[in-house]
């Protein structure tokens, strides 16, 4: 058995995944490496592996407080010698430490990116024999560079300080200016770039129509994912506790997380969705980064991901164990509208300060987001286009299961293009939407738009045809939305093809995710040993008779 087989067998793994072995081999042989794949894809073991094979110690840069304790205590376990350095070791932690590193006792060392640029770090790191530089979650670099944690954009100075200790850098988001971003900011010479396949195919990807949220989540609980564990995102901290609380009400093992608790809380509540199955962790993103729990059966979004690669990134947290895993993401052209408003807020206040992603700007993230969420055919397809992959459609997502239809939208479009004219962009799309279906309603009064010619004149589609079209609209780009004074809707020159008639807009035809009604529990085919299992499976979180029945009657 050679070296490298057997440290593999120190972690318990019997063989190494193609591009893990590739990694290995060109850090032992002193090259830069630079590793893009996905979540779960097992990139820490590459620079673990080849740090205990390589004289001297491995650094690791590693963002997250967090994520370095849990591998790091994970390594101890395994009888690895791997520390961390931070600034939540107390004072004899640190001296133990120091004691350990000046005798060369540790094998790989954790640390954040402003730790390790430290001067004194930096001089005591020079004073020793140093096997690899690990730049861990890289696309940090992209992300973070600039503004909130500069130390990001000076790790290139690596290159210049330790001219013969190879860096690699691992990296779960890429699409290609994001790797350009990475091997420029950390100087890499010549790298070995390995790129693995993004596709996650075991993970059943579904987006739908919002309506009534909550019942079509309670329909998703019971009927698509009884008795498993899995994350329900939100986006704000407000809402994370009421849904947690409402799920708890129905008697369902639930936590949540925001950055809004204690550290104390957080951890607790990791600890027991980490180790117990059967809980669904209701969170906002701060619940994500790093977190390697292989049993997660299911990712829900209940609101909208900032980008295509926060999307990717979240669901990817399911089925990390390689056992199929749903996805659903729930979604309306309010959450679109919100979506846009949040990023003129925040554009606002922070001019300098917006978080780029390779050479993409937030507004162009979203837009991709909104064309992902509105193209036609594979889901799959079309998310993984964004990260430049080519695949077959997928046979796995809502689209690809059941055979979905297309209508084509230009008339429906022309309409609504200059019922938006008319009106001077300056209406919202509720009031455009009832007066295409001649809804006498107050707001319609009010601006007095049943005078309009189009008034009734789009009665052949429903409201929710309408909002389809409207979502098309703004997601290619033939209206947008702008929300800074007020709301206002622009028509782009790119509508004039559909005014003209030369570009036609078709449309996948929604179905509509179904729902379930609390009340009407007692009508629905439960099964109760599913749910049993899911209660025995929860010890920790006590669930009355009465509230057992009120889900199983
Ligand atoms: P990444 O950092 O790419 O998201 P991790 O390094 O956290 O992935 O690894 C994901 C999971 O894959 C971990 O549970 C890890 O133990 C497992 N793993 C890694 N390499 C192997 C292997 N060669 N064989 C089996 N399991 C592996
Ligand atoms: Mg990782
Ligand atoms: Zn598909």
């Amino acid at each position: 058995m050679n070296v490298k087989t057997q440290i593999l067998k120190r972690f318990g793994f019997s063989q190494y995944r193609p591009l893990q072995e590739e990694a290995i081999d060109a850090l032992q042989a002193g090259q830069d490496v630079l590793l893009a794949a996905p979540t779960g894809g097992g990139k820490s073991l590459v620079y673990q592996v080849a740090g205990l094979m390589r004289s001297g110690m491995a650094v690791i840069v590693s963002p997250l407080l967090s994520l370095m304790s849990q591998q790091v205590v994970a390594l101890e376990k395994k009888g690895i010698r791997a520390k961390f350095l931070n600034s939540t070791l107390n004072i004899n932690e640190q001296e133990d430490l120091a004691w350990s590193l000046h005798r060369q006792h540790i094998d790989l060392l954790y640390l954040s990116p402003e730790k390790l640029m430290q001067p004194s770090v930096m001089r005591f790191l020079q004073s020793i024999d140093i096997a690899l530089f690990a730049i861990d979650e890289a696309h940090c670099i992209a992300q973070w560079g600039g503004y909130f944690r500069p130390e990001y954009s000076q790790l290139g100075q690596l290159r210049d300080l330790f001219p013969n200790v190879p860096t690699i850098a691992l990296t779960g988001t890429v699409d290609r200016d994001t790797i350009q971003t990475i091997q420029q900011t950390l100087q890499l010479v010549s790298p070995l770039v390995l790129r693995s396949s993004f596709d996650r195919s075991n993970i059943q990807l579904n987006i739908a129509q919002k309506r009534k949220a909550k019942q079509q989540i309670l329909y998703f609980l019971h009927h698509e994912v009884a008795g498993e564990t899995g994350i329900i995102y939100c986006r704000s901290k407000k809402k994370t506790e009421e849904i947690a609380t409402w799920i708890r009400e129905l008697g369902l093992p639930c936590l949540h997380y925001h950055a809004g608790m204690t550290e104390e809380q957080k951890q607790s509540n990791h600890k027991t969705f980490s180790s117990q199955h059967g809980v669904i962790m209701v969170a906002t993103t701060a619940y994500g980064m790093g977190i390697d729990i292989s049993h997660i059966r299911f990712v829900v979004h209940l609101d909208l991901p900032s980008s295509p690669e926060a999307y990717f990134q979240e669901v990817g947290r399911a089925g990390r164990d390689g056992e199929p895993a749903k996805a659903l993401l729930l979604y309306g052209l309010q959450d679109m509208l919100q979506a846009q408003q949040l990023l003129h807020a925040q554009g606002q206040h922070t001019e300098n300060t917006q978080v780029v992603i390779g050479k993409k700007n937030p507004q162009q993230l979203l837009n991709s987001l909104f064309q992902i969420l509105e193209g036609r055919g594979c889901r799959r397809q079309n998310l993984l286009s964004h990260f430049d992959e080519v695949i077959d459609a997928c046979g796995n997502c809502d689209r690809c299961l059941a055979n979905s239809t297309e209508q084509n939208m230009t008339i429906a479009s022309q309409k609504l293009l200059s019922l938006i004219y008319h009106t001077k962009g300056v209406q919202p799309f509720s009031l455009l939407i009832q007066v295409l279906l001649g809804k006498k309603t107050k707001s319609v009064v009010a601006a007095n738009a049943q005078a309009l010619s189009l008034f009734s004149k789009g009665k052949e589609l429903t409201e929710s045809q309408w909002k389809a079209v409207v979502r098309h609209l703004i997601a290619f780009q033939f209206i947008s939305v702008q929300s800074q004074y007020g709301f206002t809707v622009h028509i782009n020159e790119k509508a004039r093809s559909i005014l003209r008639g030369e570009h036609q807009v078709i449309i996948t035809t929604e179905r509509f995710y179904p729902t379930l009604n609390e009340d009407c529990l007692a009508s629905e085919q439960v099964d109760w040993h599913k749910v049993l299992a899911w209660k025995h499976r929860c010890l920790q979180v006590k669930i009355s008779e009465t509230q057992l029945r009120l889900i199983c009657l």
